[in-house]
């Protein structure tokens, strides 16, 4: 136990000097499901908040796979790097979980932001269910910053489910397009294009120019149909180069206009603000089912209450309540341990 506290103490040192290893066994840490572990994550995540760091720019980056997303962070970063910014990228890959395979954040890709001085490129988590990888996303993000990253990209493919957590848990969300995605207006990608304050339409290059614009103007066009998310800020749209580095400043004064926006509005300040709340009750949620599941009793119970669901003889809503009672049990079992 001394020993298991000394290394979380020269663990936290090491992240607050900014040393790569440490922040890497830090998010390992975080993102391990071992109790253990998890509370020892707990303990140095508190450690870490505390350290009252500048406010970072956290700033989630989607889109589907091929559009671009790791030329253009490897491109982005390395100017940011060489404007004298920090940069972390994270990864919320909603693929890994199911197929063991993962789309983001190989250690393949990226090549020269991954081993450049200022930055710190997370090779995506390969387990867990995806609330857990969102969830431990947070918790790292505050690693990272604790370690002086003072921009922090997460990455994530443009599916789904995974965009909206990610989009409440940082201040800024970046969709990629690619010229001719017009079509992708509808659905799916309609909900994701609602969540984004920057639209950039990648590979505006060579004969994809002209259908660079175009997909511009579309998209612009369909911006003016939706409600802005924001109070001070109307999401722009910038066409962009990953490969030749065209509007790659563009890209990044854009997003400068907007923290400026952001910050004089006091929106950045209520924006933390509800994310956090929101967080801890996502994390009540999470943690008063996972507390359940653990308990073989409840496990039992809830099977039984299950099956009369499904043959029809009890209300869900009442097998629920009868559930959900179970909490006090298990809790008071969990004080006496
Ligand atoms: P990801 O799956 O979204 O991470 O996409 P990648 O970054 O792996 O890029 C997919 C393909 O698109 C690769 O062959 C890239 O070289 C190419 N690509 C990425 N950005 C650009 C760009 O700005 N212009 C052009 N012409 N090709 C690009």
């Amino acid at each position: 136990r001394k020993h298991l506290s000394t290394q979380r103490d020269s663990l936290f040192e090491g992240i607050r000097n900014g040393d790569r290893a440490s922040l890497a066994r830090g998010i390992t840490l975080v993102e391990s499901t071992r109790r253990d572990h998890q509370k020892q994550a707990r303990k140095l995540v508190s450690e870490c908040i505390k350290l009252d760091r500048p406010r970072s720019l956290r700033i989630g980056l989607t889109g589907t796979p091929g559009v671009g997303k790791s030329t253009f962070i490897e491109k982005f970063g390395m100017m940011l790097i060489n404007m004298g910014h920090r940069v972390s990228v994270l990864a919320v890959d909603p693929s890994s979980s199911r197929s063991g395979g993962s789309i983001l954040g190989d250690k393949t890709r990226m090549q020269d932001l991954s081993v450049a001085d200022g930055a710190y490129v997370r090779p995506s988590p390969n387990s867990g269910s995806l609330g857990g990888v969102a969830r431990n996303t947070l918790d790292s993000i505050i690693l990272t910053e604790a370690a002086g990253y003072d921009i922090c990209l997460v990455e994530t493919v443009g599916v789904g489910q995974s965009e909206t957590m990610v989009a409440d848990m940082v201040d800024m969300f970046i969709l990629l397009l690619q010229p001719g995605s017009g079509d992708e207006l509808q659905g799916v990608k309609r909900g994701i294009m609602e969540l984004a304050d920057l639209i950039i339409i990648n590979k505006a290059d060579g004969a994809l120019e002209i259908p660079a614009k175009l997909t511009r103007t579309e998209i612009t066009n369909a911006l003016h149909l939706m409600i802005p998310r924001r109070k001070s800020w109307n999401p722009k749209v910038v066409r962009a180069s990953a490969v030749t580095g065209f509007n790659l400043e563009r890209v990044w004064s854009t997003i400068e206009t907007y923290f400026k926006k952001l910050g004089e509005s006091g929106e950045w300040d209520g924006l933390r603000a509800e994310q956090q709340e929101k967080w801890m009750w996502r994390e009540v949620t999470n943690l008063l089912l996972s507390r359940l599941n653990r308990d073989p009793e409840t496990r039992f119970f809830a099977k039984s209450l299950e099956s009369d669901v499904v043959s029809g003889q009890l209300p869900p809503g009442v097998a629920a309540e009868q559930i959900v009672d179970q909490v006090s049990v298990v809790a008071s079992e969990a004080a006496a341990h």
